[in-house]
């Protein structure tokens, strides 16, 4: 029995295996690789699912990360740190987001999301309709995904996340992202607005040209929220801070932006931006808040991350490595489509049936092969590499995809 075998068998008895089965064992990281319990080596182009922004090990990170650890870990939510200041004060600056703005910390891309929907609620009793009742509605996005705590699972379109857990909390309607749909659901009784700028766990799917920023009109017109849902698209995933802030006219913001995932690379942090005095005094003293958000060990981590994605020059990197790798991928026989937004990428590959699970097969076959890819749906694969991989290291993909491809094809 291999180590990796025997380790699957514990997990087996010991956690509750809510993705199933785990594919691997990983047991160390370095750079662009991870190394699972059998000594196997795989080039992640999945980076924890677009966490990893600096890849493994990364020195400036380890160091901050080790440093803080000896220096102060965690301290209570009645008490605030230099580093959590500090990366506020980044994370404000780097965004670009208007005077005024605030910054609260969370765990996770879900929490951030629970904290936008609180703050939506909240909204919605500050600004009643026309009738003198709250507002109480909230706009979400087809095939949205915003994560599955109860609220966050709310805005989540996806009926089979839904469905085992209704009753969730009421007033949302997912819309087609059209401006139409957007125009005839929008009226004084919405409090927000929340997007995607890219649909991620959809498929890496970008909204169609013109909506942001029509949204941007229509909400500020009907005084309700945008909300931007940058957890996975944002801090230089798709080769800019935010991916929302190229789909706004210049001098445009949103309400609110939730980050998580990448801001920490690879430590647990989630944030809502706030934008502006009047949204960020929406949620009052203890209204909101965890033990955990933002701790010093944590905020470290992210200062870490959003510095060395500034030295680094990562967000160029994003954006021409993500493009030379989108234009490799086309060229594969078998590929029908690539969506790319920095290093954030979705494959749509051709199916022998409507059945066929293609990107299932194509997973386990670039796994054999040393590639850690995911699939986001039968027929689509995500690549969400770390921001630091190289041109020759997305290559060795790009050269091994054709005849994987061929591999995965049903007899
Ligand atoms: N929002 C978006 C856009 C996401 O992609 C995700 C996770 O994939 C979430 C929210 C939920 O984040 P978390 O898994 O950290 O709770």
């Amino acid at each position: 029995m291999s180590h990796t075998a025997e380790l699957l068998d514990d997990y087996r008895n010991n956690l509750l295996g809510v993705f199933g089965d785990p594919a691997l064992v990983l047991v160390s990281g370095q750079g662009c690789h991870v190394t699972d319990a059998d000594g196997t080596r795989y080039l992640d182009l999945l980076a924890g699912i677009a966490v990893n922004a600096l890849g493994y090990a990364h020195p400036a990170w380890v160091e901050a990360v080790a440093e803080q650890a000896g220096t102060l870990a965690h301290i209570s939510n009645l008490f605030t740190s230099p580093q959590s200041i500090a990366l506020a004060h980044r994370m404000l600056a780097v965004t670009g987001a208007p005077e005024g703005s605030h910054v609260f910390f969370a765990n996770s891309g879900s929490e951030a999301n629970e904290a936008a929907f609180k703050l939506a609620r909240r909204h919605g009793r500050a600004h009643p309709d026309a009738q003198g009742r709250p507002r109480e509605r909230v706009l979400a996005l087809e095939h949205a995904f915003h994560g599955r705590t109860m609220g966050s699972l709310a805005l989540t379109a996806k009926e089979a996340y839904r469905a085992p857990f209704e009753p969730l909390p009421g007033g949302v309607t997912h819309l087609p992202a059209t401006v139409g749909a957007l125009e005839t659901e929008l009226d004084d009784t919405v409090s927000a607005v929340v997007v995607e700028p890219v649909q991620g766990e959809a498929g890496v799917r970008g909204l169609p040209e013109g909506f942001l920023a029509r949204a941007r009109e229509l909400t500020r017109e009907c005084g309700a929220l945008l909300v931007v849902d940058e957890v996975q698209s944002g801090m230089g995933r798709t080769g800019a801070w935010l991916a929302s802030t190229a789909q706004l006219p210049a001098g445009e913001f949103p309400d609110a932006v939730t980050f998580a995932k990448g801001l920490g690379g690879g430590f647990p942090i989630g944030a809502m931006l706030t934008a502006g005095p009047e949204v960020s005094g929406l949620l009052g003293t203890g209204q909101h808040g965890t033990t955990f958000g933002g701790n010093p060990l944590a905020a470290a981590a992210g200062l870490a991350t959003v510095t060395t994605i500034e030295n680094e020059n990562l967000l160029a990197n994003a954006r021409t490595v993500g493009e030379h790798l989108a234009a490799r991928l086309r060229t594969a026989p078998g590929v029908v489509e690539v969506r790319q937004h920095g290093l954030l990428l979705g494959m749509d590959l051709a199916q022998q049936d409507p059945d066929d699970a293609v990107a299932q097969r194509l997973v386990a076959a670039a796994r054999s092969a040393g590639f850690i890819i995911n699939a986001t749906g039968p027929a689509t694969v995500r690549l969400a590499p770390p921001l630091v991989i190289t041109t020759a290291e997305v290559d060795t993909f790009a050269d091994a995809l054709p005849g994987l491809l061929s591999r995965v094809r049903r007899a």
